[in-house]
C-alpha cells in the first residue's frame, strides 16, 4: 500500500507560492477568522501528480481491461462525448442564467427528450432525474399522480418480479406502495399463472425488466401487459439496460406506461465510482400532464421549461437535470444513429451468446437457451462438490486484470455470475476472457486452495468481509 497523502506531508513543502496577502486583519470579520491553521497535506507538485496517477493505476476502469460487470453495461465511452461535453457553451454555462440565454442548451435537452421517446416508443420524456434509481421513484410518483386524479385511490400495490434489480421494490415502498412479489417460471420469466392470482383493485402497477436481470427476453410481454391494464394497473419498465433491444424493440410498443433509462449504462457515460448519472423517464400521454416540473417542453413552438403546473409531481432534481451527463449520451445517439444504435445491440447480444456458448460445458447457464446481452452462470454443484465458490472465481480474474462479473445476483440463483461483456469489445478481448474463465476452472476443480487464497496482485487482499461489515473504520487517524 502507498501512503495516503497525508503521510506524504513535510512542513513547509509546497506546489505554488502565493503573493502575500493584501488584507489585514481587521479587513475581515473576526468571527470568520480560523482560530488554528486549516490541517492539510504539504507537499510539491510531484507527489502530488505521483500520488494521483498511482491511485488511479490501482482503480480498474473499462479505460484499463474487460469490465464483463453484469447489469452494469460498462462499455467503452467514446472521447467525442467527452468533446461534445467540453464545449465551452456547454461546460462555462451557470444553472441560474435567464432562460433567453441558454436556448441552445434547452434545445439539445429537448432533442435528447424527443430522441429517447424515439428509441423506447414513448410519447414525452424527462430529463430531470439524476439516477436509474430516481428515474424508478419518479415514475412510482406518475403512476401515483395518475390514480389519483381519476379518484381510484385504493391502488395500494405494485408488483415485482423475484428477479429484479434491488432499486425497485425499494423505489415502490419509498412511494408509498406496498411491494407483492410475482415468482419467476422455469424458463426464467413471469409465472403468468400468479401474476393473474395478484393482480386486483389494489394494483397500482407491474414493474418489469424486459429484457430481464437473467438476460432473457419475456415473450409472454404481451399476455402481462394484458393482464396488468385489464385490472386497471399500468406497466412500468426498468430500461437500466436498454443495451439488447436499442432500435430493435421497444417498451412501449409492448404495452408499457413508464419507462426509465440509464444513460450512464446503455448511452455510454461514464458511471461508477459515485460519478454523475442520468435516469430519464418516459410515458405515454396519459401520464404526461404529471411530469416534473423542470422537464423540457415544447410550447407553440417554443422550447421552454415546464415550471408551474399544478398537476406535476413537482420537481425531481435542481435545475436541468445532470446537464452535462445528458449532452454525451445525446452525442452518442447523434454519431450512432438509428442504425447504429440497432448494430449495437445486435452485437452486445452478439458478443454475451458468444461468450456463453464457449463456456457452458464447463461452467453452469442459469436458464440456457439464447441470452440477450447478458447470462448468469450457477456456481452452486462446484460450491458443494469442490468448494469452489462464485467469489472465489472472481478473485481469481482480479489477478488477470479483467474486472468481475456481477456476483450473487439475481437472488433467485446460487452462487451466480452475471457477465455482461457488451458491444465495445473485440473478439480478441473476449476469446482472452474466455481462456481465462476457462482456466480458472480447471484450476478450481484441481487446486481450488488456489482460488481461495487470490488475489494475489492486488494492493489489498482478501478482506474479512464480515469485520468489514460489522466494524468499518471511517475515519483515518493520523498515526
Ligand atoms: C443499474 C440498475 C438500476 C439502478 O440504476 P442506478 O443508476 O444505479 O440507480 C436499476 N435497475 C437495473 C436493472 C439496473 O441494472
Amino acid at each position: 500500500m502507498s501512503n495516503l497523502i497525508f503521510e506524504t506531508s513535510r512542513e513547509g513543502r509546497r506546489c505554488v507560492i502565493l503573493p502575500s496577502s493584501q488584507m489585514h486583519g481587521d479587513d475581515v470579520y473576526n468571527e470568520y477568522i480560523r482560530e488554528s491553521a486549516l490541517e492539510l497535506p504539504e507537499v510539491a507538485e510531484i507527489d502530488i501528480v505521483r500520488h494521483y496517477i498511482g491511485l488511479s493505476r490501482k482503480a480498474h476502469g473499462v479505460d484499463n481491461g474487460f469490465y464483463p460487470l453484469g447489469s452494469c453495461t460498462m462499455k467503452y465511452n467514446p472521447r467525442l462525448n467527452e468533446d461534445a461535453a467540453s464545449l465551452p457553451g456547454f461546460a462555462h454555462l451557470h444553472p441560474l442564467q435567464p432562460e433567453h440565454t441558454v436556448n441552445g442548451s434547452l434545445k439539445a435537452l429537448w432533442h435528447l427528450q424527443s430522441s429517447l421517446c424515439e428509441v423506447t416508443g414513448m410519447d414525452a420524456f424527462t430529463v430531470q432525474p439524476a439516477a436509474g434509481a430516481h428515474g424508478e421513484f419518479t415514475g412510482m410518483l406518475l403512476i401515483n399522480a395518475y390514480h389519483q386524479s381519476r379518484k381510484d385511490t385504493a391502488r395500494t400495490q405494485v408488483i415485482v418480479p423475484d428477479s429484479a434489480h434491488g432499486t425497485n421494490p425499494a423505489s415502490a415502498a419509498m412511494a408509498g406502495y406496498e411491494v407483492i412479489s410475482v415468482k419467476s417460471n422455469d424458463k426464467g420469466g413471469v409465472d403468468i399463472d400468479e401474476l393473474r392470482s395478484l393482480v386486483n383493485e389494489k394494483t397500482a402497477a407491474l414493474m418489469l425488466t424486459n429484457p430481464n436481470t437473467l438476460g432473457l427476453f419475456d415473450e409472454n410481454i404481451k399476455e402481462i401487459a394484458d393482464i396488468v391494464h385489464d385490472a386497471g394497473g399500468l406497466l412500468y419498465y426498468d430500461g437500466a439496460n436498454l443495451n439488447a433491444i436499442m432500435g430493435l424493440s421497444r417498451p412501449g410498443d409492448m404495452g408499457f406506461d413508464v419507462v426509465h433509462l440509464n444513460l450512464h449504462k446503455t448511452f455510454s457515460t461514464p458511471h461508477g465510482g459515485g460519478g454523475p448519472g442520468s435516469g430519464p423517464v418516459g410515458v405515454k400521454k396519459i401520464l404526461e400532464p404529471f411530469l416534473p416540473n423542470g422537464t423540457i417542453i415544447k410550447e407553440n413552438d417554443h422550447i421552454t421549461i415546464k415550471n408551474d403546473s399544478e398537476v406535476s409531481i413537482g420537481r425531481m432534481r435542481s435545475f436541468y437535470g445532470n446537464f452535462l451527463t445528458n449532452i454525451r449520451a445525446l452525442t452518442y445517439i447523434l454519431s450512432l444513429g438509428g442504425d447504429g444504435l440497432k448494430e449495437a445491440s445486435k452485437n452486445a447480444v452478439l458478443n454475451a451468446n458468444y461468450m456463453m456458448e464457449k463456456l457452458n460445458d464447463l461452467y453452469t447457464v442459469a436458464y440456457p437457451g439464447t441470452c440477450m446481452h447478458e447470462f448468469v452462470v450457477s456456481m452452486e454443484k462446484e460450491k458443494h462438490e469442490y468448494n469452489v465458490s462464485a467469489k472465489d472465481v472472481s478473485k481469481a480474474l482480479l489477478d488477470v486484470g479483467i474486472h468481475p462479473p456481477t456476483m450473487y445476483f439475481p437472488n433467485i440463483v446460487h452462487e451466480a455470475l452475471m457477465i455482461e461483456p457488451n458491444e465495445t469489445e473485440s473478439k480478441e478481448t473476449l476469446d482472452f476472457a474466455i481462456q481465462t474463465f476457462r482456466d480458472i476452472y480447471h484450476t478450481a476443480m484441481t487446486n481450488g486452495q488456489a482460488l481461495r487464497d487470490a488475489p494475489l496482485t492486488t494492493p489489498v487482499k482478501r478482506v474479512d468481509d464480515v469485520l468489514a461489515a460489522r466494524s468499518p473504520i471511517l475515519i483515518y487517524k493520523k498515526p
